[in-house]
């Protein structure tokens, strides 16, 4: 619960923000009823499930569960963390934030703030050397790679000569201290003391988060000397595994396209983009990541993989290609020729070429099966064991029960062997569906199911958020120990709190205080279960109140029913008198 923000502020940028507004500026909102609906953008699906209210300022998607208030959507949507958000809605809004209670901690941020500087100043220098008189020769290596002028300063492209301190005494002359230089990762230290330039002698490729803040550099050699790449080490604004080059740039096209291509290299990037085939983005020669994949998966959830003919085949690559089945998304694979990158094609045989290649990319599952029959003997049973079990593993990942049966029916096909076995083998590799991420400390959602609740729990919860003299009623039946889940006894227990402080609890205010605790879906999850009025409503909150209590009875009884065949066991014949008489006691007040 980070709650540094006092909440009247947060209540004030809320009520200044209408979230229709906020989340049409994403995705498509289609009104439907008092409500409006899309297509959700933290899962795929092909009917709208997501919902957003305009009454009560929330959105729910009923297929993914994901739910929350303005703040949220920016939170997940852009990866944002809460005092992020908070911010740029502030901003949006005009609202101003007070200042000793800055949203970011401040510490941290003006160390981010200066890396971001620091890094503008250095690509300053590096633009500054590629077009003064040191940068002839890597313009002239830029062009016979095939970027035009135009391009490379469209990605701010630069050069580090082969000067052993030409960046630092540039940006000494800039007073940026050594040691702020050295965080950036920008020099590093000397064995007889003092600093070098990291890049030496290389055209520089900036590094731009998904917000457009230089956050690091790629710098490649001209001739071939190694290593060919050299990259920025992680800085407190470079997590490697956590962006995607060029992805700040190409997230329009992608998400126009529903359709990303994932290249390797910057040039392999670049020199198509250049040509107009825009929806690109560079995995910098690694495997992707879970968090880079669900930063993709937030414009698309279609990706064709296009590898040069070496890599391709191998088989911890086609692994890696399973963690974007995991996450729910469809995989194409174009393999290239060997020594056939898509700058080379692209340079030599025009976009179109690279276009016709993407158009016939082949499924994952197809072409996994290809390499495998190449490498082992399909109608050799160890070969057919073999193939299986690679097969599987990817098979197993997929969520999708329909396409999961589909791909056992094709596998067992190819193997000529029934679908039973192929289906008990699977069993056994106990793959199962996609597993449930819980890593709190990343901003992107874990893929969560729907939170299953006792109806009557949720719905109580809707009618006290509803209706204040409701609430109050309530408050005095129930506590919340009353709840058999602890995600709505915590609901019930903070608007417990809130109401006898005299607080708002309207329930995109009450949103804040969850933070990424689950709970706090509950909120919004209950807000959007069926309205009932009059008679129908009263009589809903007498059997949701009942329902509650006899399921709190029941649960106490199992309890000690336990305690006591656990006494029994022992033969604690003291345990055992206390507990029957709390037994007997419970059967009086039960039904
Ligand atoms: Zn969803």
């Amino acid at each position: 619960m980070a709650m540094r923000i006092p909440e009247n502020i947060l209540e004030d940028i809320l009520s200044r923000i209408d979230i229709v507004e906020l989340i049409s500026s994403y995705i498509p909102l289609k009104k439907a009823g008092r409500n409006f609906k899309a297509n959700c953008p933290f899962h795929h699906e092909k009917t709208p499930s997501f919902t957003v209210s305009p009454d009560r300022q929330i959105y729910h998607c009923f297929g993914c569960g994901e739910s929350g208030n303005a703040f949220k959507f920016l939170m997940r949507h852009e990866r944002m963390d809460f005092p992020e958000a908070v911010e740029a809605l502030a901003k949006k809004a005009g609202v101003i934030l007070p200042a000793q209670e800055s949203a970011v901690p401040s510490r941290q941020a003006s160390l981010n703030e200066r890396l971001y500087k620091v890094n503008e100043l250095a690509l300053e220098f590096y633009e500054g050397n590629l077009y003064g008189e040191s940068g002839a020769a890597c313009r002239a290596y830029l062009g016979s790679r095939g970027i035009k002028p135009k391009t490379a300063r469209e990605f701010r492209l630069g050069f580090a000569t082969s000067r052993w301190d030409g960046l630092i005494t540039y940006l000494r002359s800039k007073n940026v201290a050594l040691s702020l230089m050295e965080k950036a990762g920008l020099i590093l230290p000397k064995d007889s003391g003092g600093y070098y330039d990291r890049f030496r002698n290389r055209v520089i490729f900036p590094i731009f988060d998904i917000r457009s803040r230089l956050i690091g550099f790629g710098g490649r050699v001209m001739d071939s000397s190694l290593p060919k790449y050299m990259n920025s080490p992680e800085t407190a604004v470079y997590t490697k595994g956590k962006n995607l080059f060029g992805l700040s740039l190409s997230k329009d096209h992608i998400r126009k396209n529903d359709l990303a291509l994932i290249v390797e290299g910057y040039m392999d990037f670049i020199l198509p983009f250049q040509e107009g085939v825009n929806n690109l983005v560079a995995s910098q020669g690694t495997a992707l990541t879970a968090d880079q994949i669900r930063l993709l998966k937030r414009y698309t959830h279609n990706v064709v993989m296009i590898y040069d003919g070496d890599s391709a085949g191998e088989m911890a690559t086609l692994r890696g290609l399973d963690m974007f089945v995991e996450e729910g998304m469809a995989v194409k694979v174009v393999p290239l020729p060997k020594d056939a990158d898509p700058d080379v094609l692209v340079r030599r045989d025009g976009p179109d070429c690279l276009r016709d290649k993407i158009n016939n990319a082949v499924s994952l599952f197809d072409f996994k099966l290809k390499v495998l029959k190449n490498r082992h003997d399909i109608k050799d049973a160890h070969g057919k064991s073999r193939i299986a079990e690679e097969m599987l593993f990817t098979i197993g990942k997929i969520g999708n029960a329909i396409l999961r049966a589909e791909y056992i029916k094709r596998l067992s096909e190819e193997l000529g062997v029934s679908e039973g076995s192929v289906l008990e083998e699977l069993k056994k590799l106990k793959a199962g569906p996609p597993s449930r991420r819980h890593d709190a400390d990343s901003a992107q959602p874990p893929a969560r199911s729907v939170v299953k609740i006792h109806p009557a729990e949720k719905l109580l919860i809707k009618f006290m958020l509803e209706e204040k003299e409701l609430a109050e009623r309530i408050m005095q039946e129930l506590s919340p120990s009353d709840f058999a889940d602890e995600r709505t006894a915590k609901v019930f227990s903070l608007m417990h709190d809130l109401c006898s402080q005299g607080k708002n609890v309207e329930p995109s205010v009450l949103m804040n205080y969850f933070g990424e605790d689950t709970a706090g879906q509950i909120v919004c999850e209950s807000m959007f279960m069926p309205d009932l009025l009059g008679q129908e409503r009263e009589k809903a909150v007498r059997d949701c109140i009942t329902r509650i209590k006899v399921q709190r009875l029941r649960s106490k009884r199992e309890q000690l029913h336990l305690q006591i065949k656990d006494a029994q066991s022992v033969g604690d014949k003291e345990r055992l008198g206390v507990l029957f008489r709390e037994f007997h006691n419970l059967l009086k007040k039960g039904d």
